[in-house]
């Protein structure tokens, strides 16, 4: 073999050696995110805008995204805007007056004038929209967490890829749930 076949032939084995590097490599990527167990798909209430692409984007039928309620936050409000469609003129409990599609918001009197809020996940579909009502005209004590119990821990979030704010992220599966506090 001559010097310049020598050097072409030499060149081929390279590039087909780094090409199997490369892909090698993908290949790793993707089985250790299949395999890690260390991180969990959660959601960053401090990005998410409750847009409502979690309900439509989980691969479940019932999602596994729900909303949860920090009531230390909560400012016991009489007309939660998280609570009453912002269309209704009332104030009584009525289904026709909740924002929520499910009534899955507990009101309950507490002393004048102050309610309580509970959410009841069972009904909860994670709409977002109390969370949108929360957060653009209270203090967004209202917000979206994905259920561990529930979440399947898909290879892919479904949801993730189809969120606008960013918000689905891996965080450590010792600590699953992100804390809402007012200072974000
Ligand atoms: S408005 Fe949507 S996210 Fe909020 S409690 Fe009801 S179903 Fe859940
Ligand atoms: S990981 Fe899967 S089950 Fe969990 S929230 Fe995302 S799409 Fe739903
Ligand atoms: S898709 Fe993103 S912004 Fe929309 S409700 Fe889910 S986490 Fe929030």
């Amino acid at each position: 073999m001559d010097r310049r076949n020598f050097l072409k032939s030499t060149g081929r084995w390279v590039t087909a050696a780094g090409l199997c590097t490369v892909a090698g490599g993908l290949v790793l990527r993707h089985e250790l995110a299949k395999s890690d167990t260390t991180t969990v798909w959660q959601i960053d209430p401090h990005k998410c805008i409750g847009c409502g692409n979690c309900t439509k984007y989980c691969v479940l039928n019932t999602p596994a995204v729900k909303c949860f309620h920090n009531h230390k936050m909560c400012g016991y409000c009489k007309l939660c805007t998280g609570f009453f469609d912002p269309k209704s003129s009332e104030t009584e409990n009525g289904a026709e007056n909740q924002l929520c599609p499910t009534a899955a918001i507990k009101r309950r009197f507490i002393e004048d004038p102050h309610f309580e809020y509970v959410i009841d996940s069972l009904l909860c579909v994670g709409c977002g929209k109390c969370v949108e009502g929360c957060t653009s005209f209270g203090n967004g004590s209202l917000y979206l967490q994905i259920d561990q119990v529930l979440c399947q821990q898909c290879n892919q979030c479904a949801i993730e890829p189809n969120c606008p704010a960013r918000a689905i992220h891996r965080r450590p599966a010792m600590t699953p749930y992100c804390q809402k506090s007012e200072q974000g």
